[in-house]
């Protein structure tokens, strides 16, 4: 009945690419970018430096881990 034609309209690359998460552009994700996933290194180095920026400023919001949980007056 209804018989659904596959038209291919993006043929599949040979190398795979993603998306740079420094500027969003393809780059390509192989041995031969060594900056993958990122397009250049200056992508790199300014993701980089933003996670280096970010790391400073971590909000201290979690408790210790090594705090006990519940107030231990009340197991008696
Ligand atoms: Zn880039």
């Amino acid at each position: 009945m209804a018989q659904r034609t596959r038209t291919p309209h993006t043929a599949t690359p040979p190398a795979r690419t993603v998306t740079c998460p420094g500027c969003g552009a393809d780059s390509v994700y192989s041995a031969a970018n060594a900056y993958r996933p990122f397009c250049s290194a200056r992508c790199k180095q300014v993701d980089l430096g933003a996670w280096a920026s970010e790391d400073f400023r971590v909000p201290a919001e979690a408790p210790p881990a090594d705090a006990p949980h519940g107030d231990p007056r009340l197991q008696h």
